[in-house]
């Protein structure tokens, strides 16, 4: 990688990446080919870890553990030159043309890209967190097929809660809806369409669900009655982990959300999101393609800065002084 140091503060990183999941690492690829001087910072609870076989991403016909992705993303990365570091960031803020990060230590870089990702609040229902991934799903994008012709319930009172019941009937004929207790505020249009699609809706609280080896297999209401099911599908929302783009006072859309353009740019300059945290439709691929998206916008913005402030130059001065810059003959 071509030396930097007298660009700028060597204490700067150009990027910060932060986040070490899907969308991160993809960024990651981008930025170390680059050329960029980037840093990865990961507290290590990428969302990925929790799907067994990934079966949607382009180029695994028998599908791959969210895990391994991660691995063998990780070690991608670091062919690229990418440095890593295992912290978690607390606190962001701006100090002239840098941004300071503090974790375990602080950090300094000149652009910040944020794939901190989401969090999936699975139901309160006793027992069912060792299913997850299993037989409880959160996406019927990601799951759906593999659920066919099962009996499925959907866990939630929201309007999305029923349109997620709706759309499972594309995947089995099976559908009922639980509310585990909450009393249901889907609008009118929901409740009629529950009707006219003739859609069970369970309101009682459910108290236990009975699984073996991680397969459900019945779901337990307070009033004693067993309904047997194989799959749970939850819809109980998205905790989004915005909390360093507020400290930054990037805008956030209505669902909580990072607003970006299309290149993944935030309301604040140099500051940039990929992944779940944005409006992206949570998907894998989705994340890795918002990744290098955001990546190929920040070493752009990059660049033209650097020919703006003649930055360049002073790199050019280096080589001109210290390399071959001349081809023989030429
Ligand atoms: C059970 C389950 C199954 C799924 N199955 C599929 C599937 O089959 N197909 C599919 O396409 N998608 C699936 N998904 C969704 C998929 O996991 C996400 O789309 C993907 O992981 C999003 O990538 P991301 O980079 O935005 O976030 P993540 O991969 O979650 O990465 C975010 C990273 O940021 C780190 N981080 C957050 N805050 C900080 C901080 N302050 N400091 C340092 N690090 C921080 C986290 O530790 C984490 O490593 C599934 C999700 C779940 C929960």
């Amino acid at each position: 990688m071509a030396e930097r140091e007298d660009l700028q503060d060597p204490c700067v990183r150009e990027v910060i990446v932060i986040g070490g999941g899907i969308a991160g690492l993809s960024a990651a690829i981008y930025l170390g080919r680059a050329q960029r001087d980037t840093l990865v910072i990961d507290s290590g609870h990428s969302m990925a870890k929790w799907e067994p076989v990934v079966e949607n991403f382009l180029g695994f016909p028998k599908g791959v553990a969210g895990e391994e992705l991660l691995t063998n993303g990780k070690r991608q990365v670091e062919r690229c030159e990418v440095k890593f570091a295992r912290d978690e960031i607390k606190k962001v803020r701006r100090e002239k043309n840098a941004f300071v990060l503090k974790g375990k230590r602080t950090y300094r870089a000149r652009s910040l890209l944020l794939a901190t990702g989401i969090f999936h609040l699975p139901p309160e229902i006793p027992g069912v967190k060792e299913c997850l991934g299993h037989s409880m799903f959160f996406c019927k994008d990601c799951d759906g097929v593999r659920v066919r012709g099962k009996r499925i319930a959907i866990c939630g009172a929201n309007d999305e809660a029923v349109e997620y019941a709706l759309g499972m009937l594309f995947y089995s004929s099976c559908v009922i809806v639980a509310t585990n207790g909450e009393k249901p505020h889907w609008s009118r249009q929901h409740a009629r369409w529950l009707k006219e699609y003739e859609i069970p809706v369970h309101t009682g609280r459910i108290v236990d669900v009975k699984h073996r080896r991680r397969k459900i297999l019945a779901l337990e209401f307070a009033d004693d009655r067993e309904v047997k099911i194989d799959n749970i599908f939850t819809t109980r929302g998205d905790v989004f982990h915005t909390e360093l783009a507020e400290q930054l006072e990037a805008k956030l859309d209505r669902e909580g959300q990072i607003k970006v353009d299309h290149c993944m740019r935030t309301s604040v300059p140099r500051l940039y999101a990929a992944g779940c945290v944005t409006p992206a439709n949570c998907q894998m691929i989705i994340a890795a393609g918002q990744g290098a998206a955001a990546a190929q916008a920040i070493n752009r913005d990059m660049f033209e800065e650097s020919l703006r402030t003649h930055s360049l130059r002073r790199l050019r001065e280096a080589q001109l002084e210290m390399e071959e810059t001349v081809p023989e003959g030429a």
